[in-house]
């Protein structure tokens, strides 16, 4: 026979921050008390929200009864602690301090753990708690749960995501209304999508830890965010946008962690992906991750990869399934890193390019061009050439290469750019996802 849920100490639970997440969070513990308690089996009780200033006006919902400024106190009365503060210190501190008092924990934040994830794991991992993180990749969609649990029988090969809802609404917009980077970054920013410092989104920071927490996760090996190369969209023009539909592809900025030869490559970078590809048809600030096992097939992970409610309903998943594992003993999954495999530089990778080029209109400039190419075994898939706007004298080559190792087209464009026929390498975009 079941304990009936008010026969169980209740688990007390710690919010730390309360800001967008941090507030919607407060909302569904507070609002949807009697459903989390049925599925828990024990009632969750807030005991406290860290805030930097009470001081702050807060949403209703908020018992400032339960603010406080005493973070390291309130860690310390919790069986589970929800860090939503943001930031490497002080949330790093209070989540080993919590840990080590024996709370398990859940988080959002990417760059802590894409930094530090390995120390979190270890102190979890010897306290023998719980350490949860599905909102700090992609906000409301489950991926790190599937990648982490779903996928744990399977071989990853690849993961492809848009895990940035800033950037691809920045590109979108972009592409449907030929906006100009600038214009739409405003934009963006206007409607509450983008920071008014938007570094972190446009400059792939942001991707970057999302991609070294997947690639982490996906191939059993600690991957941290320096490891990752990375490529924001700030050299995007509008006339990159045009051309990528005027040659059928989408560009959006992908985080890609894919099994290579000896080692495993983890990259972020704006990137020609092709209409008919699943993550071209995500628009707006949505989210969409793209993985590849080996005896699954292909998958396909969708949502909003942002907000205070989207992000609130992954943090509340996390806090279900901490608290079942203390109401009914057994802990989640640790930190799988076995394989070890060497992280790869991005130079090793094997990939394709699009490379747009002016060159002066005469028999066998292309012949020129060609040559380069295969000199360093670069074999080419397609060729476009059309006149330069009025000019005669002047024609746009636009060369899309098969997949070779990516420091052979890096020397290739160099070289083509040597060439005296060439008068300016205008554009140069990996091409992902065929
Ligand atoms: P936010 O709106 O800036 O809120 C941060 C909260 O933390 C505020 O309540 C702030 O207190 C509190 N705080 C910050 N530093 C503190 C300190 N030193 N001591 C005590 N309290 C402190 O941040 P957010 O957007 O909710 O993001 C929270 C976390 O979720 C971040 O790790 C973020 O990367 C992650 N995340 C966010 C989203 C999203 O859509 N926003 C999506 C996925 C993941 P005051 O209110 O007093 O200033």
């Amino acid at each position: 026979m079941s304990v009936p849920v008010t026969a169980r100490p209740p688990l007390r639970v710690a919010v730390l921050g309360c800001g967008v997440v941090g507030t919607e969070v407060v909302r569904l513990l507070t609002t949807q008390a009697d459903d989390l308690a049925a599925r828990v089996g024990a009632r969750l009780e807030l005991v406290g929200i860290a805030v930097r200033d009470t001081a702050t006006a807060r949403d209703a919902v908020v018992d400032v009864a339960l603010l406080t400024t005493d973070a390291e106190k309130l860690v310390e009365q919790a069986d589970v602690v929800v860090e939503l503060m943001g930031g490497i210190e002080p949330a790093r501190s209070l989540l080993l301090r919590a840990i080590a008092g024996g709370a398990s924990v859940v988080t959002a934040n990417k760059a802590l753990l894409a930094q530090d994830g390995p120390t979190l794991y270890a102190a979890a991992d010897e306290a023998g708690v719980d350490l949860y993180f599905e909102a700090a990749v992609a906000g409301a969609i489950p991926i790190v749960r599937p990648v982490r649990e779903s996928l744990a029988g399977d071989t990853v090969e690849r993961v492809l995501g848009i895990v940035n809802g800033t950037t691809n609404y920045v590109l979108d917009k972009m592409a449907s209304e030929g906006l100009d980077l600038d214009q739409a970054v405003k934009e963006a920013q206007a409607l509450g999508y983008a920071e008014a410092d938007p570094t972190a989104d446009v400059e792939g920071f942001d991707a970057a830890a999302k991609a070294a927490i997947l690639a982490s996760l996906a191939f059993h090996t600690r991957v941290s965010l320096d490891d990752v190369d990375r490529q924001g969209i700030t050299g995007i023009s509008a006339d990159d946008v045009l051309w990528a539909s005027r040659t059928g592809y989408v560009i959006k900025l992908l985080a890609i962690a894919e099994r290579g030869v000896g080692g495993v490559q983890v990259r972020v970078h704006p990137a020609l992906v092709p209409e008919a590809h699943p993550l071209a048809g995500v628009r707006g600030a949505y989210n969409a991750v793209f993985v590849e096992a080996e005896a699954a097939g292909q998958l396909m992970f969708y949502g909003r990869g942002a907000g205070g409610q989207p992000t609130a309903s992954a943090v509340l998943g996390d806090v279900v399934s901490v608290a079942r594992h203390r109401v009914l003993g057994g802990r989640g999954p640790v930190e799988s890193r076995y394989a070890e495999l060497p992280v790869l530089p991005a130079d090793q990778a094997r990939t394709r390019y699009q490379i747009r080029l002016d060159v002066v209109d005469r028999p066998g400039v292309l012949a020129q061009v060609a040559a380069v190419l295969a000199g360093h075994d670069v074999s080419i898939e397609t060729v476009r050439q059309s006149p330069l706007g009025d000019s005669a004298v002047s024609a746009h080559l636009v060369i899309t290469t098969h997949a070779a190792p990516d420091h052979a087209q890096r020397a290739t464009i160099e070289a083509i750019e040597r060439l005296d026929v060439v008068e300016r390498v205008v554009s140069v975009l990996r091409v992902e996802g065929s």
